[in-house]
C-alpha cells in the first residue's frame, strides 16, 4: 500500500496556513533517496549524478541536492541560469540539449559546463556560436531500431523506440564526430544516451552500460579519443501503481559495476567515470500535490471536484498517467466508490482520475496525489488562466517552508499588453 509521507494532522496543520493546491516535498525521503544512489555507484570514483532540472526547477530542491554531491542536468538557457544562481559551478553543469540555439550553447561555455552535443551538425553550430571547441565534450548517441529487454508471456519489461525519437548520433556520425572534434581541440569525451523511459527493471542501466561501454572501447580503439566518462541519464523509473516493482538502486549499480568490469577494465578503461541525469528516480515519490475536494456530481458518472487542475499537474491528462489518491484521514476506509476526480478546466481531459475506487468523499477532505515530486509542478501551464500553485518543503525537522509561492493574478497580467 503507498503510504503518504505526511500524516493527516501534519498536513491539516500546514492546510491551515497554506491554502491548497500545493505540491508539498520530503527533504528526508531526497536526502536518502540521493545517498542511496551514491552508494549504488560507491564503486566508481568518479561517479556523479546530474539531476535533470526540468523534473523540478526549484532552488531549494537543487541546493539540497547540491549539498548531496549532486550536479545539475540543464537543456534551456533559463534551467543554465537557474543552476548558476543555485551554486553549480563549471563541471557540476551538464547542458545536454537539442536544436540548440547559440545563445545557450554561449550561457553553457561561459559557466564552463560540460556540453553534451545532440547532433554532429552541433559540431559546427558550437564552434560557431562560441569559437573554440571545449577541451571536455560529450554526444548523444541513438542506436536507432527498438530497444527492448526482458521479453516474458506478459510481454517485454522495457520496450522503446530510440529509431523514432529525435535525440543523438548514429553510430557511423559518431566515429565521425569524434574525429572531427579531436581535430578541433578536444581532449576529454563523453558518451550519452537515454534509450527508455521510467523503465521498472534493474537490468535498464546495466544493458545501455553494456551497449555504451562497448562502444567506448570501439570508439577510443578506432578514432584515438580518450573516453573519460559515460552517462547514463535517465529512464530508471518508479513504480506509480501500488502493484508495481519497485527498482532496487543497489543492484541496478552492480549491475552497471558487473558491465564495467567485464568490458572497460580488460581494455585498459578502468578510469572511465559513469554519471547519471536522474530526475524521476530521485524526486518522483518524494513529491506529493496535495488538493481538497470541493465540489461532487453526480450525472452519467460520479465526479469529485478538487481545485487543482491539469494545470497543476498535466501527466494524466497529457499521457493518461496513473497517480496514486489518498484521501486524508480515511486511509482504513473500504474503497467502495468509484469517482472520476477531476479539475475544472475547460478540458475533458482533466481528470486525475477516471472510474477510480476509493473511499466515499466529502467535501472538504484533502486528497493526497502521489509521485509528483519530478515532471509534476514543472509541466505546469497557465491555460484557462489557472495559476501555478505553491511548492512547500517538508523539511527533516518537521518544520514546512514555503519554496515558491502560488503565482498570483499579477503575475498572470504581466506579460499582457492592454493599449
Ligand atoms: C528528462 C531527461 C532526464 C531525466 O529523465 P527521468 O525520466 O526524470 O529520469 C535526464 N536526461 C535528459 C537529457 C532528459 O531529457
Amino acid at each position: 500500500m503507498k503510504q503518504p509521507f505526511v500524516t493527516p494532522d501534519q498536513l491539516r496543520a500546514i492546510t491551515a496556513r497554506y491554502p491548497t493546491p500545493f505540491h508539498l516535498y520530503d527533504e528526508k525521503g531526497i536526502r536518502e533517496t540521493a545517498r542511496k544512489l551514491q552508494a549504488a555507484f560507491a564503486w566508481n570514483p568518479g561517479f556523479r549524478e546530474y539531476f535533470a532540472v526540468k523534473a523540478t526547477p526549484t532552488p531549494a530542491i537543487l541546493k539540497l541536492l547540491r549539498e548531496e554531491g549532486c550536479g545539475a542536468d540543464c537543456s534551456s538557457l533559463t534551467e543554465l541560469m537557474l543552476s548558476d544562481r543555485c551554486g553549480f559551478t563549471g563541471g557540476e553543469i551538464m547542458f545536454s540539449s537539442n536544436e540548440t540555439p547559440a545563445e545557450e550553447f554561449q550561457l553553457a561555455a561561459k559557466l564552463g559546463a560540460t556540453i553534451n552535443l545532440d547532433d554532429f551538425t552541433l559540431i559546427d553550430g558550437l564552434q560557431d556560436a562560441v569559437g573554440y571547441i571545449p577541451e571536455t565534450i560529450s554526444c548523444r548517441f541513438n542506436p536507432g531500431g527498438v530497444f527492448q529487454l526482458g521479453a516474458s508471456k506478459e510481454g517485454f519489461q522495457v520496450m522503446d523506440t530510440p529509431g523514432d525519437s529525435k535525440y543523438g548520433f548514429t553510430r557511423e556520425q559518431l566515429f565521425e564526430g569524434f574525429r572531427k572534434l579531436k581535430a578541433m581541440g578536444a581532449k576529454r569525451f563523453g558518451i550519452h544516451a537515454f534509450l527508455a523511459s521510467n523503465t521498472l527493471s534493474n537490468d535498464y542501466y546495466p544493458a545501455l552500460a553494456g551497449i555504451l561501454f562497448q562502444l567506448a572501447v570501439d570508439l577510443e580503439r578506432e578514432t584515438g579519443a580518450d573516453v573519460a566518462f559515460i552517462n547514463l541519464s535517465g529512464g530508471v523509473g518508479i513504480p506509480y501503481r501500488p502493484d508495481q516493482p519497485e527498482n532496487d538502486i543497489m543492484a541496478i549499480g552492480a549491475g552497471v559495476r558487473d558491465q564495467y568490469e567485464s568490458i572497460l577494465v580488460p581494455a585498459g578503461m578502468g578510469d572511465v567515470a559513469i554519471f547519471t541525469e536522474l530526475g524521476r528516480y530521485l524526486l518522483g515519490p518524494n513529491g506529493c500535490l496535495v488538493t481538497t475536494a470541493i465540489r461532487e456530481k453526480h450525472t452519467y458518472k460520479e465526479y469529485i471536484g478538487v481545485d487543482a487542475c491539469a494545470a497543476n499537474l498535466m501527466r494524466p491528462a497529457m499521457y493518461g498517467a496513473y497517480h496514486h489518491i489518498t484521501v486524508m484521514g480515511k486511509e482504513d476506509a473500504p474503497c467502495d466508490h468509484k469517482y472520476d476526480v477531476v479539475g475544472s478546466l475547460c478540458e475533458n481531459n482533466d481528470k486525475f482520475a477516471i472510474d477510480r475506487m476509493l473511499p466515499r468523499i466529502d467535501r472538504g477532505d484533502l486528497l493526497v496525489l502521489h509521485d509528483t515530486g519530478a515532471h509534476g509542478f514543472s509541466m505546469g501551464y497557465n491555460y484557462n488562466g489557472k495559476l501555478r500553485s505553491a511548492e512547500l518543503l517538508l523539511q527533516a525537522d518537521g518544520g514546512v517552508r514555503l519554496i515558491r509561492r502560488a503565482e498570483t493574478p499579477e503575475d498572470y497580467f504581466a506579460t499582457m499588453v492592454f493599449d
